[in-house]
This record gives structure tokens, sequence and C-alpha cells, in this order.
């Protein structure tokens, strides 16, 4: 499916060659959904990126692909280790001036960005589960109006509707989607997805 619909270059490729070699765990987006979050960002005519959980950079490539030439990402990851990784795949990609890395916890990172007055046309949702919950919130801080919001790995096999589950995980998924319901300026929808990384999904949304 990826050589039949082109997806995938030089830059993206090296950089799972790279966060391979460099042993960061492979829970980067699959090649079809990074090029959605491509498309998704070049609809917008995104200019200003927030992405939260950078891992080795791939989905940032895949964001700067879609973005306006002179737009920018601030993308925020934990893991020094990671973040270098990122750094220099984004740069082997040809982004390395339009991208920012935040490293630290992103709940360190989110107050700041808000203090600094920045805000941003499409948000990325991709770290750690249990805290969607408090991320779905700082972005409707950072959103400017009209704001594409995405957050990834929301079905999880399905277990998503197990509200008995113990997993802090799908825990976080259900709180995080329950405050979609409550929350009027979130527009929202849920795309199922399976492929490589299993059964699987995304919450897409416009903040009004
Ligand atoms: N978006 C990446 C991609 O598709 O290429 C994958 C991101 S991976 C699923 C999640 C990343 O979030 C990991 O690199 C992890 O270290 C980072 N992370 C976990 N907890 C975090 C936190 N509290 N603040 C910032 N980053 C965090």
């Amino acid at each position: 499916m990826t050589e039949r619909l082109r997806i995938g270059d030089e830059g993206l490729d090296a950089a799972l060659a790279n966060n391979r070699q460099k042993g960061l765990p492979a829970i980067d987006v699959s090649p079809t959904q990074g090029k959605l979050l491509t498309l998704l960002a070049r609809m917008k005519g995104a200019k200003r990126i927030l992405e939260i959980g950078t891992l080795g950079g791939y989905s940032t490539i895949c964001l700067a692909q879609g973005m306006s030439d002179t737009g920018k990402i601030v993308t925020l990851e934990y893991e020094p280790k990671h973040a270098a990784c990122a750094k220099e795949n984004i740069a082997f990609a040809g982004y390395a001036d339009q991208v920012d890395i935040i490293i630290g916890p992103a709940l360190e990172s989110l107050p700041i960005l808000h203090e600094q007055q920045q805000s941003f046309d499409f948000i990325f949702i991709d770290a750690d589960k249990p805290n969607n919950p408090h991320y779905v919130k700082w972005a409707l801080k950072l959103a400017s109006p009209g704001a594409v919001l995405v957050a990834d790995n929301v079905i999880r096999d399905g277990e998503v509707l197990n509200r008995h589950s113990t997993d802090p995980r799908v825990q976080g998924i259900r709180t995080f989607v329950e405050l979609l319901e409550q929350e009027e300026r979130i527009e929202a929808t849920a795309i199922q997805t399976v492929g490589e990384k299993g059964y699987d999904g995304f919450i897409l949304g416009i903040v009004h």
C-alpha cells in the first residue's frame, strides 16, 4: 500500500532506520498514518504546529512536509535520547530551522508556551496517554480559532470501550473522550485504523 500510494521518502526512511539503530521503541505513527498527518496539515494550511510526543521525529517530519513553507513546529519530548535522535532526523530531512524540540515533561513545557502567548493552528497529541486529559485542556488554551486537533492511539484494540480496564493508558483515553463530550469548543470524530500498528485510531477535531 505504501508503495502504491508513494508514501515515504529518503528523510522519512532514514528517520526510521536511525531510530531503530539508536534503540528507540518502534511506536512512531505508521507511514500511512504519517501521510494522513501530512495531508491534514496541508489541508489546514498549517503555519504553527504543536506536537506533544516527538520520539525520533517521524511524525514531526510528516507534519513538516504538510505545513506551509514558512511554518514552524514546536515539539515536546521527555526523553533526551529521543530528542537527540529526533534532532538528527529532522535536520537530515531538511527542517532543522523550522522545528524547535523542547526537552522535558510536556506538562512543564505547555504552561511556558502559554506564558509566552504562543498559539497553534494544528495540535498533535501523541505522548503518555494517561496525561491526555491534561493535554486537551492545554490544547484548548493554546489553540487559535479553527485549530485542528489530532490525538493518536484512542482505540487500543477496542479496549477503550472497557470501562473496567486497569490500563492507565485506556483510562486516560476514556477521560479524554469524556472531556470532548463536555467541551463545546471541540467538534470531533474518531477515525478507526487497522494496519501494521494493529487496531487503533485517531481523534480528529476542530477547536472553535
Ligand atoms: N509522535 C511520535 C511519532 O509518531 O513519531 C511518536 C511519539 S511516542 C508514541 C511518545 C513519545 O512521548 C515518547 O518519545 C515518549 O518519550 C514521550 N513522552 C512520554 N511522556 C512524556 C511527557 N510527560 N512529556 C513529553 N513527552 C513524553
